[in-house]
């Protein structure tokens, strides 16, 4: 059966020997419904790996206490807190075939032949390994090895499954193969799930809910949905998927202005009043030839395929916009172009 887990203002300190006492994770809160994966995702240092590690039980808080299930772990040893863990680096026993690296964790609790025989053979069919039973680590690739961490993992049946930037040592390609496979096991066996990634495509990809963490806080939670297109702080906006943060006036009901120019949209603010914009790059377009209205001047032209990425020079700022399909010829660098707004898409910021 799976299981909730509740981070209720955790705090964790370390003497660090270059930059003194730091906060790791300050005063973090976070649920995790049952059969979720919920994804830490910052960037290096913001803290996750220990939220992580203290879910687990290999880190103690200062303060604070975390619930698996409804119950207190906070001082629980990590044996004893049901928990299935996969490093970044797989942790495999380099002189244990597969099958014994499986079986290992069951052998320790006196489990008997029959039972590991059939547990390992589960969850090896599970991670798409049946046959590799008699193959040692270094015979197998990456993403093999990571698989047999993954099985390792789950094979005694764990209320919840902690991952710490499981695909960081895979190539570009075997990431995106395993984080499917990583999110297919994880809703076939309904885990409940925290899985820690800088990656902010990895963490759109695989949550069901994404907490982005700066300095030791969790600043935003929310969908990758919610995270794209209502982030809270710039911070949060530029983390998640690539943007344009303008800064505004408030002309009237119906106009504001940035960097120079007018733009029709109704922000449902007073006039005079500033605010940030968060404008993605899909919602903008070009189109060659300045005229009236908001224009630029491209700058740089970027075709990657599927889409074309722009960088228009726009008063005194740069903006990202991004274009699809046969994006017209004639948008070629230091081509004057009109710029269409989807003020649809238009987000205000509520914190600068
Ligand atoms: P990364 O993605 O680089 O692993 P992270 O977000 O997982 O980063 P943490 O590893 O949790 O971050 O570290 C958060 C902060 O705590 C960092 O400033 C780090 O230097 C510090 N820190 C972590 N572990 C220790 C430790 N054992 N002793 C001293 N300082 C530590």
């Amino acid at each position: 059966m799976s299981v909730g887990i509740r981070l209720e203002h955790v705090s964790k300190r370390f003497d660090h020997s270059v930059k003194g006492e730091v906060y790791a994770v300050r005063e973090v809160s976070l649920s995790v419904e049952d059969g979720q994966l919920v994804t830490l995702l910052g960037p290096s240092g913001c803290g996750k790996s220990t939220t992580l590690r203290m879910i687990a039980g290999f880190e103690e808080p200062d303060a604070g206490a975390i619930l698996i299930d409804g119950r207190d772990v906070t001082h629980v040893l990590p044996n004893r807190r049901g928990i299935g863990f996969v490093f970044q680096n797989y942790a495999l026993f380099p002189h244990l075939s597969v099958f014994e690296n499986v079986a290992y964790g069951l052998r320790v609790q006196g489990r008997d032949e029959r039972a590991i025989v059939q547990a390992v053979g589960t969850v090896l069919d599970l991670v798409g390994l049946a046959g590799y039973e008699r193959q040692q680590p270094h015979q197998l690739s990456g993403g093999e090895q990571q698989r047999v961490a993954l099985a390792r993992a789950v094979v005694f049946e764990p209320k919840v499954l902690l991952f710490d930037e499981p695909l960081s040592n895979l190539d570009a390609k075997l990431r995106l193969e395993m984080r499917e496979q990583i999110r297919a096991l994880q809703k076939r066996i309904g885990i409940t799930t925290v899985y820690v990634t800088h990656d902010q495509e990895e963490a759109m990809a695989i949550s069901d809910r994404i907490a982005v963490m700066d300095r030791g806080s969790v600043v935003q939670e929310g969908s990758a949905r919610d995270l794209y297109y209502r982030p809270r702080t710039e911070f949060v906006a530029r983390f998640i998927g690539r943007t344009n943060v303008l800064k505004a006036r408030v002309l009237s009901s119906s106009q504001v202005e940035t960097e120079g120019m007018s733009i029709a949209f109704a922000s449902g603010r007073q006039p005079g009043d500033m605010m940030s914009l968060v404008v993605r790059p899909e919602m903008i377009a070009l189109r060659a030839g300045g005229g009236p209205g908001p224009n630029g001047r491209i700058v740089q032209v970027t075709f990657l395929g599927e889409k074309t990425d722009y960088q228009v020079a726009f008063g005194g700022t740069m903006l990202q916009v991004v274009m699809s399909g046969l994006a017209s010829a004639a948008l070629q660098p230091d081509t004057a172009v009109t710029i269409d707004f989807n003020v649809d898409g238009f987000h205000i910021l509520e914190q600068d």
